[in-house]
Formats: structure tokens, sequence, C-alpha cells
């Protein structure tokens, strides 16, 4: 029996993960779920999944939803703060952690399981993009096992060979990172000024969180997975390549220098990277349907428009310029896109935002958890002033 602390499990990857857990109630329970302020959907859980400590982000939330599992007889109990995340995280009994939150919300949290050895089921992309450096050294040095749910990497790991990390990448040429090209794939960036963050939000083909799927919309998404992958395989930007694939059905691929290439293919549903992390390096049932080859009938590729999409050479960019170029750049991004979503700003101008951020903030050296959060919170503080100024 794998115990399992759940951090984000109101969100669009807590639900998934919830959904594999209940059709395996022989082999997975849960130890912890947190969220941040829906605490009626955490509660509901709670009575469904009996865990031992439910976390949200603030006392007021924790007492109501005592109130809510006092009612109902659950014997969870409230816990709230970033101090709270970090110990069901990494309490003694936790064997497994599905890193959920969004955003740079969940560093600490993860950073701090990763420190007491659990296996590591990352979902939230945004701490390596932020902490890459520290957080691949604290892997190493407490001998985590890090198992990537996003579903290019997920893909890309099934893709790899065996003992990939000591074997001098194995004649691992390439990795082809794909992507859906968002719900403006095909557009010019005068056709997205005016969109709305609804139709930012309205993705073809998979059902995410709000700032995800804004990502998403300006390949954003795709810029912070390139990093993912190049901190997750130790591979340099250059060579990862992003492909567009509008059908989602090849969640990548990786090129081998005999001229072979692997793909892992399977319907666009979380569920199947998550089962996969959860089960490795066996297989379960996901509730994932199989692929039908003859309904798909097609597959199509295609370069990304990085005129029409600016933020996906920008994030580039910042991965070939490390220090802390992406910790500036994923911090800028946060606050534009809440912006945007807040209807403060356009679409157009999220990528605005984060390139005169960066181009402002000067580079450091992220040395410590200490300096990577200065860095961030310095990034938030300059971009949030530029878009004071844009709404003006
Ligand atoms: P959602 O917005 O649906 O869920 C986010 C979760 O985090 C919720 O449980 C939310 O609680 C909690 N949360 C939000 N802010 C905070 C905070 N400040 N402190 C603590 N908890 C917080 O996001 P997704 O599930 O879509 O995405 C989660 C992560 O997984 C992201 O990093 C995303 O990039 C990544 N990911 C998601 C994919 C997807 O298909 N959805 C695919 C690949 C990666 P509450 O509900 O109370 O607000
Ligand atoms: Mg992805």
């Amino acid at each position: 029996m794998q115990k399992i602390t759940l951090l984000g499990a109101t969100g669009s990857i807590g639900v998934s993960t919830l959904d594999v857990i209940a059709r395996h109630p022989d082999k997975y329970s849960i130890f912890a779920l947190s969220a941040h302020t829906r605490v009626e959907q955490l509660a509901e859980q709670c009575m469904q999944f009996n865990p031992r400590f439910a976390v949200v982000s603030d006392a007021a939330a924790a007492q109501k939803l005592q109130q809510l599992l006092c009612e109902s007889d659950a014997s969870t109990e409230a816990l709230w703060g970033v101090d709270a995340l970090c110990q069901v995280a990494a309490a003694a009994e936790v064997d497994t952690v599905m890193a959920a939150i969004v955003g740079a919300a969940g560093l600490v949290p993860t950073l701090a399981a990763v420190k007491a050895g659990k296996k590591i089921l990352l979902a939230n992309k945004e701490a390596l993009v932020m902490a890459g450096g520290l957080f691949m050294q604290a892997v190493a040095e407490s001998g985590s096992v890090l198992l990537p749910i996003d579903s290019e990497h997920n893909a890309i790991f099934q893709c790899l060979p065996a003992g990939y990390a000591d074997s001098g990448k194995n004649g691992v040429r390439k990795l082809l990172l794909s992507a859906s090209g968002g719900p403006f794939r095909g557009r010019t960036l005068a056709q997205m000024h005016a969109v709305t963050p609804d139709q930012a939000c309205a993705h073809p083909n998979w059902s995410m969180g709000r700032k995800i799927s804004v990502d998403s919309a300006t390949l954003m998404n795709k810029g912070l997975e390139l990093i993912e992958a190049c901190w997750l395989f130790d591979m340099p930007a250059q060579s990862i390549e992003v492909v567009v694939h509008p059908q989602s059905i090849i969640h990548s691929l990786v090129q081998y220098n005999d001229g072979s290439v692997l793909a892992q293919l399977g319907n666009p549903d979380m569920r199947t990277p998550i089962a996969h992390a959860l089960a490795w390096p066996q297989r379960i049932e996901s509730g994932v349907g199989d692929l039908n080859l003859f309904d798909i009938a097609r597959l199509d590729f295609e370069q990304p428009n990085i005129e029409a999409f600016p933020c996906l050479a920008i994030a580039t960019a910042a991965a070939q310029a490390g220090a802390s170029a992406a910790t500036i750049l994923n911090a800028a991004n946060e606050v534009a896109v809440q912006a945007f979503l807040d209807q403060r700003i356009g679409f157009t101008q999220i990528a605005e935002v984060v390139e005169h951020t960066l181009n402002c903030q000067p580079l450091t050296e992220p040395e410590s958890l200490e300096a990577v959060q200065h860095t961030d919170n310095d990034a938030r503080v300059y971009s949030s002033t530029y878009i004071k100024r844009l709404e003006k």
C-alpha cells in the first residue's frame, strides 16, 4: 500500500489523480490532501478518501474546513499554511507526493518532499522552472525518485532507455516536444489582441486549470516545458525541438543517433501519465479509453510560429541565458497571466510584460532557496509596476 500526499487536490490534476487512486483502493491510500481556497470541494474529497490531514492556505479556511469535517463525522484534521504543507509532504508515513499546486506556491512544499526522499510525481512545472538547479541537486542528494506528470515529459521518460541518467545519454540525440498549438493556432499576433480569458481557456484537446490554459494559448507553456525538459533529462535547450501536433495524440518523441525515433501515443487524458507515474515501473488501469487510430485517421505536424507566439522564443532565450533568467520569466509570467485573467491587460501584452521584466532585471546566480525567492519577488514587483503603467 502506497501512502500519498496530494498537494493541489482540488485542481484539474488533483481531481484526475483521485480518479485514478479511487480505482485502486488495494494499492493506494491518501495521507493528506491540500487546497488553496476551495474548502467545500476539499471537505467532500476528505469524506471520500479519509486522509489523516487536509491543508488549506489560511486560518479562516482551516476553521471552515474543520467545521465541515466535524459535521460529517470525518476524522481528518484541518491544518493551514506553508509549514503544514511541508509537514504533510515530508511526513515519515508518506511514500509518494503528487506535486499539483499551480505556480511558484508549490516550490517550498515540493522541495520539502524531495529533501525527505519521497517519490515525487511532478505536475508543478513552475517549481522546476524557477529553481531547477537547486531542485535537481536536492533530488540527487536525497535519492528521491522524480517522475514527470506533464504529458510530454512523461512521454519522453517512457521513450528513454533504461538507465539513461547513468549511461551518458545512450545515443539520445534530440528530444521532440509536442505542442497542440493551443486555441489560437493559425492566428496572427494582430488577430489575438482582443481575445478574452474565456476564449484563451477553451483548449481544444485538454481540460486544465486557468493558469496553464492561458500558458498553452500563448505557448509560454511550451517554453516552460522546454526548461522543465532541460532539467529533467539533463539536455541543453538546443537539443530540444518543439513540434506542433494539433491532435495531441503523440505526447512527445525521442530521436536516437541510429535514426530511430520513439514516441508515446495515447488519448489526451492526464490520467494516463498519472497512472504511469503512480504505478511505475508497473502498469495499472487508468480509466482512459483505448486509442482508436482508425477514428483519428491522421496526425499532423508543423513548426511553431514564433512571430505570432513570442512567449516561446522568450522562454527559449531564458533557457539559454541560464542563471536566474527562468526564475524571472516564471514570476513575470505568473503576474502577467493573472492580470490577463483579471482583464487588466490584453492577451498579447503577456509577452510584453515578461520580455520587459527579463530585460530590466539583473541576472544573478540562484545559489540558495532564499536567493531564488528574492529574485522571484523582485520580478513580481517589477512586472506588477509595469502592468500598472500599461493600464493607464
Ligand atoms: P488548477 O488551477 O486546476 O489547480 C491548482 C491547485 O493548486 C488547486 O488545488 C488549488 O487550490 C491549489 N493552489 C492554487 N494556488 C495555491 C496556493 N497559492 N497555495 C497552495 N495551493 C494553491 O491547476 P492544474 O491542476 O491545471 O495544474 C496544476 C499544476 O500541474 C500546474 O503547475 C500545471 O502547470 C501542471 N500541469 C497541469 C496539467 C493539466 O492538465 N491540468 C498538465 C500538465 C501540467 P484551490 O482549488 O483551492 O484554488
Ligand atoms: Mg504539458
